[in-house]
């Protein structure tokens, strides 16, 4: 079933329903506590918080979403993308669990012909909260299903909350086992094996503290309970089309194709080459959504979350074998395939690829100046029989080439090197220092802007970690 369909039914099946069709909202709402959004509630929180009232009893979305910190991640479990689409319901106050299972659990094992997804029942694990009997016993009642195919999980992973006083609740999530090739029988935590594709969240208690995940004061009851739930739209794509992961789907494979027709590699025939396809495929397809939405390519926050996703694509296309600009060449094939549902992508292609090109021509002048200096370096330390690249090298690189410190680390490690990395912060902060102290010695305040870049550049990969961190909302 191909992924257009698979939205399709999904929107029909609650539109059915009598969920509002609610259109996905930018990656880029204002949100204090979030550099993009990471799920589909976010859109709807002020109705979940009280703070506005909903226009709806029920809605259902398809959201785009943005994970910065699963980019590790990314191509090296099947399940993980920066970038991926949430398809949602939602229930303001109106139906709870009862509802909520019985619409997800009717779309999940409905047949094909009749407009479901026709997922195999005997193979399907519902997931609850350990301890809550009502979700155990609504699961049993709806899905016949026996006791002990009803998993329970911990609270880290099956209690919601945004990290902050508020509303929180017990989740359930419906896992699909792959077999035996992707991990041991019943082990939950084997995230390949038994793949969570939807999460139900009754958004029910009313926190007063929280202090981690599995850490909290509940004081009360909501006085109106919600449903938040997210289906990963990729994950049921590749499910349904008998792939191995998300970087296959008839979406996402069309750019690892064209990478191998650039590069000559085939995919399939190396883990190490097979991860390189994948990031490409995932990097190039959220770097173009990203730049869609506006943002740019910077120093900090989320522009420098961009030049990583454009910066790493381009990379990995080298280190496949393909030296000449790759943007141009691949963004347009997931163009092709994303702008069907996102039509701006076309009508506004010619200023979204104009950001992409030129992020790519200053790399590769960037590349094109410190590589050399980087071989030389890592040469000279290898050769001395070291296995750590020296602050001082690390610092000239970035300082002289522009090289920021993530790129330095991701090449050292393919040199097999590691990075004085604790030095090299400390050389930066030295740096900040000086060009404060000369700041100040300048006269009236009109600082010499090129300290203010020194600052950004440094604080680049800081603002990184910072603002993975912060997102909390994870389910
Ligand atoms: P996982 O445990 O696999 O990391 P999660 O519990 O973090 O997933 P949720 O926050 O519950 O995910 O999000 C709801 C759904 O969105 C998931 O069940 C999954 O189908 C999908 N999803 C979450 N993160 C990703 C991602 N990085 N790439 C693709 N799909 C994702
Ligand atoms: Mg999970
Ligand atoms: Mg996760
Ligand atoms: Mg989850």
């Amino acid at each position: 079933m191909e992924t257009a369909e698979i939205r399709r039914r999904f929107t029909a099946h609650f539109e059915a329903a009598g969920h509002t069709v609610v259109p996905s909202a930018s990656l880029l709402l204002d949100d204090p506590n979030l550099l993009f959004v990471n799920a589909g509630m976010v859109p709807f929180k002020p109705y979940f918080l009280g703070q506005a009232t909903p226009p709806y009893a029920r809605a259902t979305s398809v959201q785009k979403c943005i994970r910065t910190p699963d980019i590790e991640e990314v191509g090296k479990t099947t399940r993980h993308g920066t970038f991926f689409e949430m398809c949602g319901n939602f229930s303001f106050g109106d139906y709870f669990k009862e509802g909520a299972i019985e619409l997800a659990w009717e779309l999940v094992t409905k047949s094909q012909a009749d407009g479901g997804f026709g997922l195999d029942e005997s193979i399907l694990y519902p997931s609850v909260l350990d301890g809550d009997e009502e979700a155990v016993a609504l699961w049993k009642r709806i899905t016949g299903l026996p006791d002990d195919r009803i998993v329970r999980l911990p609270p880290k992973e099956n209690y919601w909350s945004m990290g902050v006083p508020g509303p929180g609740g017990p989740c359930s999530e419906i896992l699909i086992d792959r077999g035996p090739a992707f991990g041991a029988d019943r082990d939950w935590d084997a995230g390949d094996r038994y793949l969570e594709f939807w999460n139900l969240v009754f958004m029910q208690d009313e926190l007063s503290a929280v202090r981690s995940k599995s850490d909290f004061d509940i004081a009360g009851q909501l006085p109106k309970k919600n449903i938040d739930t997210g289906m990963g739209l990729e994950r049921v794509a590749y499910l349904l089309q008998g792939k191995a992961n998300m970087y296959e789907t008839d979406v996402v494979f069309p750019v690892i194709e064209k990478a191998m027709a650039l590069t000559g590699k085939t995919y399939g025939k190396s883990y190490e080459d097979d991860v390189r396809f994948r990031v490409v495929a995932d990097h190039i397809r959220s770097s173009m959504m990203l730049i869609a939405d506006g943002v740019t390519p910077g120093n900090e926050g989320r522009g420098y979350v961009l030049r990583r996703l454009l910066r790493r694509a381009i990379r990995n296309v080298r280190l496949l074998g393909y030296e000449d600009p790759a943007l141009p060449q691949l963004m347009p094939v997931s163009r092709d395939k994303m702008g069907e549902t996102y039509t701006d992508l076309i009508l506004d292609w010619d200023r979204i690829s104009r950001v992409a090109d030129a992020e790519e021509e200053a790399f590769r002048k960037t590349l094109a100046a410190g590589t050399q200096i980087f071989d030389l370096a890592a040469g000279d330390v290898k050769k001395a029989g070291g296995t750590t690249l020296a602050a001082d090298k690390a610092f000239a690189l970035h300082d002289t080439f522009g090289f920021p410190i993530d790129l330095t680390l991701e090449m050292a490690s393919e040199a097999g090197l590691d990075v004085d990395e604790q030095g090299f912060r400390s050389l930066m902060t030295e740096q900040r220092e000086r060009a404060k102290a000369d700041a100040r010695a300048k006269k009236g305040g009109h600082a010499d802007l090129t300290v203010y870049r020194g600052i950004l550049d440094a604080s680049g990969p800081t603002e990184w970690l910072a603002y993975s961190q912060l997102e909390t909302e994870s389910k």
